[in-house]
């Protein structure tokens, strides 16, 4: 699995981005489905909801790198440094508005 892992710009939940994913590669598959009663299709994650993915992702992450470090794909590893820094700093930016838009 070497899809690349994106924060949503809707919901602000990390997602893998896969090749077959319909819909705006900013936007989780949840964001991106198709509205047929006219309302936002995305459910509102809880905060911890959200980080406990997003804690799922940079181990998923940080795993992979490594094992891109062993197999010498430089590629890779760069991919996942730099979603591992996005997920950190989604993480940080999370909490630091704690409190206003999730109680
Ligand atoms: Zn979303």
């Amino acid at each position: 699995m070497s899809n690349p892992i994106r924060i949503c710009t809707a919901c602000g939940e990390p997602f893998e981005l896969t090749p077959e994913k319909p819909g705006l590669v900013t936007h989780c598959p949840a964001c991106s489905a198709p509205k047929s009663n006219g309302l936002p299709n995305a459910r509102i994650a809880s905060r911890q909801e959200i980080l406990s993915r997003m804690d799922f992702f940079i181990r998923f992450s940080t795993q992979d790198k490594q094992r891109a470090e062993r197999l010498g794909d430089e590629s890779l590893v760069a991919m996942r440094e730099k979603e591992i820094r996005m997920l950190q700093q989604a993480k940080l930016a999370l909490a630091a508005k704690a409190g206003s838009r999730w109680g």
